[in-house]
């Protein structure tokens, strides 16, 4: 997921930066773009249901809580952490940049109230995208990093010395032993991206899998970004074959419980029931016939309208259900409708 959905104080001030330029830009351009945004103007959309929302964070901006037992997370109200202490040191899940310092101040706080080390030994990724584990590198190179073998071909390409390459790889299991705790960690297949792992604490009943399914809230823009659809909407059920109680999802505010994670496969499940609908009910032929050659104005028109005839009453069923259902979910239902298109061949049909 993007680094913008984190409404951090830097990246606010540097849009609001971009936006105070737009003006001169837009009168060399003839006045051709948009006005500056301005509050006033800016759509409203629904308020975000109370069942969504998670513990206040503090006044440095993270709140740490248990998840069970030695088991810890940290959010920021965006993005999520978590922590295991053990005997022999700390284990960090992930360190999304946005948490960056906190992460370690958090590891503080619990280790001084339960008198054990503060020191990160192992930092597990959960796949190499920049705005989980940006925050790698104020860990040093005395911790042992854990990843999927195709998270360390990804970060070696990608070169950031803020997301040092993982010094273990496992390609499709690997259990964690460190002070007498153990982790599961476990890839499927891809999903939201080619390395993306389940991390499975079997003596803590919690199983983290980020990017998948965000507690209470519909997806980031476009089905998470997902780069494997299909893998992608496989993956709860996946995730539903472990036993846990907990659920780390890697965003937002508060965790998940395996209720959460029903209601978030019937919100899929509702996303794709419309999408082949209106497959079969919203005829091309008026787009076509007003477009003539220009046959990207009509796609454009044409998938639009069978969007909008997909998302509407999903949109309308789950407002105050799941938050932000009304921003994101027709760009979730593009997402989908093209892998239902592309990946599935729904509605593909042959020349005659
Ligand atoms: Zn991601």
């Amino acid at each position: 997921m993007s680094p913008n959905s984190a409404p951090n104080r830097r990246s606010f001030l540097a849009r609001s930066a971009a936006i105070a330029a737009v003006p001169a830009v837009a009168t060399l351009a003839g006045g051709a773009l948009a006005e500056p945004a301005s509050a006033d103007t800016l759509p409203d959309y629904a308020p975000i249901p109370p069942s969504a929302l998670g513990p206040a964070v503090n006044e440095q901006g993270y709140f740490v809580g248990r998840v069970e037992k030695n088991l810890y997370w940290v959010t920021d109200g965006a993005y999520q952490a978590a922590f295991l202490t053990t005997r022999d040191g700390v284990v960090l899940f992930d360190a999304p940049p946005s948490i960056g310092h906190n992460l370690q101040r958090a590891i503080d706080q619990i280790a001084a109230e339960n008198g054990v080390s503060n020191k990160v030994t192992h930092l597990v990724y959960s796949h190499h995208h920049a705005d989980h584990i940006g925050g790698s590198s104020l860990f040093g190179t005395d911790v042992v990093r854990i990843g999927q073998v195709q998270a360390k071909q990804l970060l070696a390409s990608e070169n950031d010395p803020a997301r040092p390459v993982p010094d273990v790889t496992f390609e499709t299991k690997h259990t964690l032993n460190v002070g007498g705790e153990r982790v599961n960690l476990a890839w499927h297949g891809t999903n939201h991206t080619p390395d993306n792992s389940y991390i499975h604490f079997p003596d803590h009943d919690t199983l983290m899998l980020v990017d998948i399914f965000l507690p209470r809230w519909v997806p980031f823009d476009s089905f998470n970004l997902n780069e494997d659809v299909p893998g992608s909407i496989a993956a709860p059920d996946t995730a539903m074959a472990y036993p846990w109680k907990h659920f780390i999802g890697g965003h937002m505010g508060r965790l998940g419980t395996r209720a959460d994670m029903v209601l978030y496969q019937q919100y899929v499940n509702d996303i794709i029931d419309g999408v082949k609908k209106a497959l079969g009910t919203v005829d091309p032929t008026p787009f076509f016939a007003k477009y003539g050659n220009n046959v990207w104005a009509a796609a454009q028109q044409y998938l639009a309208a069978v969007v909008a005839y997909a998302s509407g009453p999903v949109i309308k069923k789950y407002l105050g259900v799941l938050a932000a259902a009304d921003v994101y979910t027709a760009s979730t239902t593009f997402a989908i409708l093209e892998s239902i298109r592309l990946d599935l061949g729904f509605g593909s049909q042959v020349h005659p």
